[in-house]
């Protein structure tokens, strides 16, 4: 045993040394892992790559919080954000209470969103007791009633038993993509949107090429199921029609499920912990311009970031060994980054974000403007060209104290005239619009998504044109960390001679 070994050893034992004394149920992954990087000569120590983030949405969040978890500390990340830390988790303020502005709803089957909050010993609140209408510009055409019985009836008088069977096909796609969670337990990581949905099962990768409409058509779905019910979801979750590809019509319509939650006091308090309790996180309040390939000898890959502060005075650089960007990379977004020596340039996107207005207005709702004889909590359209809006729906706070508030969201495709305001809502008291690039633009004619780009140029945001969502982003977030993670350690940790060893062993990669 040389001295370099006997650090190792030494390092190793102090590592895991408690947890072995300690713990009566062991992770056996532990274990292996203690003798395969003795075996192996892994060091730790040896082994702490500088890693960059570009964005502080739950994203980057996520990232940051898994690759510390499989580098077991030994990692040092500069997260930069533009902007403000969550991204597109965010709240607005009126009259001293907070309302969520962005990302708003978690599932209940959202295994990490869970976690976090868990972990983060953070609070939840329920989303799920406000009545519904949905409107088609002339009338409403359907009405939840206070009594779920009566609800009922009125759903099974109008469509049947058709949406029992599809509840039951929601769930059971949502149960077979909770297999990602054991493929990310087993260490699996994917590098693009393709292998992700083949590995989570044999016919997802098909859902992304056919439209929700013709997907429910070819399943017996009636026309009038999907135009009414189905549109609805799409249109209020993405601001779309059924020409979205499946998969995303499948997640609109989870949901509109039951058992919604969200974080008591903001959704974004999930990034915000994640990234400023972690003591190997250095948050840099920069817009990343420019990440630049070093054309290195050829033994190491090394990338340049270019940034510069707020109001782009000053031109600042630093060197890394991975880059993760957690940001969309689309031609018309607010902070641009270019790339400059690599191989292929071919990074950004080439599909659109869609644009939706997320409108909050203190007011008194106007029922009889859309044939209400009294208020209802939430208006869904399932026809925004003649509706001009999405949904509106009255606000809790992020605390969740509030009963009947005046405050409503409304999301629209477009920026709401005063006129259109002063016809749905009287004594309007206080209007404030936000204008987000908030999603892919969804089509069945989905092209690949890398996630990743380069060696060690990692991209969060492919996934979004799978789902947007949280959890998504989440998920993705822990498939960057295990791939760079998987890249690194394979070149860099393991001694030459062992790299060799290794190719040689002939053991199954757990990149796909
Ligand atoms: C109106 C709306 C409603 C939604 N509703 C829901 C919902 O109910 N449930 C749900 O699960 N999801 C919802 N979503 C989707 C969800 O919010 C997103 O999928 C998720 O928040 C994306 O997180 P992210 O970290 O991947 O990206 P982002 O949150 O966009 O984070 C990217 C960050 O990168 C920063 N950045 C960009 N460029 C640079 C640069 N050059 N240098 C440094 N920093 C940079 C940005 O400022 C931003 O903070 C909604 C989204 C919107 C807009």
């Amino acid at each position: 045993m040389n001295t370099a070994q006997l650090f190792c050893l030494y390092l190793l034992t102090r590592l895991v040394g408690r947890t072995i004394v300690t713990s009566k149920n062991m992770d056996p992954r532990i274990i292996l892992l203690f003798i395969l990087s003795f075996k192996r000569g892994i060091c730790f120590e040896e082994c702490n790559p500088n890693v960059a983030i570009i964005g502080g949405g739950i994203g980057g969040a996520a990232s940051s919080h898994f690759l510390t978890e499989l580098f077991k500390n030994n990692v040092n990340i500069d997260l930069y954000e533009a902007n403000t830390i969550g991204g597109r988790l965010a709240t607005v303020e009126i009259d001293d209470n907070k309302f969520e502005a962005g990302g708003s709803i978690i599932h209940s089957q959202n295994k990490y969103m869970q976690e976090f909050v868990k972990l983060l010993g953070l609070d939840v609140r329920s989303n799920n007791n406000q009545r519904a209408s949905i409107w088609d510009g002339n009338e409403i055409i359907f009405e939840e009633s206070k009594w779920e019985l009566i609800t009922l009836a009125k759903l099974i008088y109008k469509y049947g038993t058709q949406l029992f069977s599809l509840n039951r096909y929601i769930s059971s796609i949502l149960n077979k993509f909770e297999k990602i969670y054991h493929l990310q337990d087993a260490g699996y990581s994917f590098i693009n949107i393709s292998s992700f949905m083949l590995a989570i099962n044999a016919e997802f990768p098909r859902t992304l090429q056919i439209s929700i409409k013709n997907e429910l058509l070819n399943l017996g779905y009636s026309e009038k199921l999907i135009d009414e019910i189905v549109k609805t979801t799409v249109v209020v979750n993405y601001g779309q029609d059924t020409n979205v590809h499946s998969f995303v019509g499948f997640v609109s319509l989870a949901g509109a499920g039951s058992n919604l939650w969200s974080v008591r006091g903001g959704n974004k308090k999930v990034p915000e912990h994640l990234i400023y309790r972690n003591k190997n996180v250095n948050v840099i309040p920069s817009h990343v311009i420019k990440v630049v390939n070093m054309l290195t000898n050829g033994t190491k890959n090394l990338y340049e970031v270019h940034y510069s502060n707020k109001d782009s005075t000053v031109i600042m650089k630093s060197v890394y060994d991975i880059i993760i960007i957690a940001t969309p990379l689309i031609h018309d977004q607010k902070f641009p980054i270019t790339f400059e020596g690599f191989p292929k340039n071919d990074f950004y996107s080439i599909g659109k974000y869609h644009e939706t207005i997320a409108t909050f207005i203190k007011a008194d709702l106007k029922p009889y403007y859309f044939g209400l004889e009294e208020e209802v909590d939430n208006i869904l359209s399932c026809n925004p060209n003649k509706t001009v809006i999405s949904a509106l729906g009255r606000l809790n706070s992020v605390e969740g104290t509030m009963k009947n508030s005046r405050v409503w969201k409304i999301f629209s495709n477009k920026p709401l005239k005063s006129e259109i305001m002063n016809e749905m809502f009287s004594n309007i008291k206080e209007v404030q619009q936000i204008s987000w690039k908030a999603y892919p633009e969804y089509s069945s004619k989905i092209h690949e998504a890398s996630f990743k780009l380069h060696n060690a140029l990692y991209h969060v945001n492919a996934i979004e044109w799978v789902a947007s969502a949280m959890e998504m982003s989440a998920i993705s977030g822990r498939n960057v960390a295990l791939l760079a993670y998987n890249d690194f350690v394979q070149k860099y940790c393991l001694k030459k001679s062992e790299v060799q060893e290794n190719s040689d062993e002939n053991t199954p990669s757990t990149e796909l």
